[in-house]
């Protein structure tokens, strides 16, 4: 935008294409569409203020999208088009597509990447080659970083006059309607800014030792304002920077904290990176090729009851309904999650990434494939496939008091002690007495099965 508006002589307007077909064969849940539009009044009104007009346009099908663009800088006299790359393979081919009718009616066409540090692609090996394991990426783009640094743009210029009228942000998009409280995701640059500002003030430097304990509030919550745009990662890490002596590793006693968050910031972009030099990821297809051959269970029913939040691993369930009722999951509960359906379950990750993406506020595919895949044991940087966590001993380290647990499972609510964890424990008559499912599978089982069917494709 801050480019755009650099480079226009007469005025510009800022276009957002609404393509419903497009979003739900993307699985764009309802909760992150909302905090889409949310988001977007709130630009709209910022915009203004600075004479730009927000455009919202629709397109029924993604192949129109360079049509209706088209047909906007038309009405608008605009003769350069200026956006953000995605790095998806649909994306890719959408804004090759775009760019080539704007090119073929002698418009001029830039690109940035805005929607992470640096061009994912220019980062590689020594050979030349992209990475696939996630510490060498990140001593690359550590070098990187201090080398260039990393600059933060200004807010866009103020234009001299609007050339149209900004257009109404619609209030709903048919088919992405929710009902999960938006309250904890207010919209906006503003309130997203003052959420980075506070946890590097309070929480960074708790990071490190806090970060895996769902009961606690610990990190920062910034993934969906990272994910739609309305924080950079550049902020971000600028801003942790600041809460490190101005340093972005761990050298020094206090950095344990900050220097984890950078890291993780870090993993956002490695994905990324991923989604451009493995295209076959945004496929449906596994980083490993072979494991495409695993024999996955095709016990639906499981698959429902995890989807549900009633396989019987209280941790399991817990995390389940906390997704299902707030759009959002904890990292830590996420592996778990994720570990359990496709270990414990041996379902195949495609279905867990895709219920996940069809519920998260935050749903990336560069992350959120990057997430299953690592749990499936099928991707970059993967989990060994023999490393199975036991999501009791999991529960027992990360839930200590079990607080996560009865906070979302009330019918284990009156449940004391380590039971919580495992209610298998109880006295039988105790155990029968409460409304909650026997576990799925016996976990004795589940380690030689996965051993056997990894050893199984070689
Ligand atoms: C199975 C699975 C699915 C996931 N799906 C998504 C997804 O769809 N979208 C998404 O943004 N993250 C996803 N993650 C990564 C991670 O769980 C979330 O980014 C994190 O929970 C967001 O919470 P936060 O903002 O408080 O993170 P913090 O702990 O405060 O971290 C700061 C930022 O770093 C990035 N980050 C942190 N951990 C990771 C990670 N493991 N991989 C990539 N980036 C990371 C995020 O942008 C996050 O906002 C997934 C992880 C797993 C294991």
């Amino acid at each position: 935008m801050f480019e755009a508006s650099r480079a226009a002589t007469r005025g510009m307007v800022a276009a957002f294409v609404v393509c419903a077909e497009d979003w739900r064969r993307h699985d764009d849940a309802p909760v992150k569409v909302d905090l889409w539009l949310r988001t977007l009044r709130e630009l709209s009104c910022a915009l203004a203020a600075l004479n730009i007009p927000l455009i919202i346009l629709e397109s029924r099908t993604p192949g129109r999208i360079g049509t209706v663009l088209l047909e906007l800088a038309d009405r608008a006299e605009c003769d350069a088009l200026f956006f953000n790359e995605e790095y998806e393979v649909d994306e890719r081919a959408r804004d090759e597509s775009v760019t080539r009718k704007f090119e073929s009616s002698s418009r001029c066409v830039r690109s940035f990447h805005d929607h992470v540090v640096f061009d994912p692609a220019s980062i590689r090996t020594g050979e030349g080659r992209f990475y696939s394991v996630f510490t060498p990426f990140k001593r690359a783009f550590l070098a990187r970083a201090e080398t260039e640094g990393i600059r933060l743009l200004p807010p866009p210029k103020r234009q001299p006059e609007m050339v149209l009228a900004p257009t109404p942000v619609p209030e709903r998009i048919e088919g992405f309607q929710t009902r999960i409280d938006p309250t904890p995701w207010p919209a906006g640059e503003r309130h997203a800014i003052r959420r980075l500002e506070q946890f590097c003030e309070r929480g960074i430097a708790g990071y490190k030792d806090g970060r895996d304990f769902p009961a606690l509030d610990t990190t920062s919550r910034l993934s969906p304002y990272l994910n739609s745009g309305t924080l950079s990662p550049r902020q971000c890490i600028v801003a942790a920077r600041g809460a490190n002596q101005a340093r972005l590793d761990d050298s020094h006693p206090g950095a344990p904290g900050p220097a984890t968050w950078i890291s993780e910031v870090i993993w956002r972009e490695f994905y990324q990176h991923v989604l451009v030099g493995f295209p076959r990821v945004s496929m449906g297809r596994a980083f490993r090729p072979a494991t495409d051959r695993i024999g996955w269970s095709d016990r639906l029913d499981h698959f429902e009851s995890w989807c549900g939040g009633r396989t019987g691993v209280p941790v399991v369930d817990a995390a389940m309904r906390q997704l299902n009722t707030t759009g959002w999951m904890h990292n830590r509960l996420r592996m778990i999650a994720a570990m359990y359906l496709t270990k414990d379950l041996f379902i195949d990750w495609r279905l867990g990434e895709r219920y996940f993406m069809q519920r998260l506020i935050d749903g990336d595919l560069g992350s959120n494939n990057g997430g299953w895949q690592w749990s499936a044991s099928t991707g970059t940087d993967a989990a060994p496939y023999f490393r199975i966590f036991n999501p009791i001993t999991q529960s027992r380290r990360f839930d200590p008091n079990g607080d996560f647990i009865r906070a979302w499972l009330p019918e284990l609510r009156g449940v004391e002690g380590d039971a919580v964890h495992d209610p298998s424990v109880l006295p039988p008559l105790r155990r029968a007495a409460l409304d909650y499912p026997q576990p799925l599978v016996d976990r004795d089982a589940v380690k030689e099965r996965v051993i056997a069917a990894f050893k199984a494709i070689g």
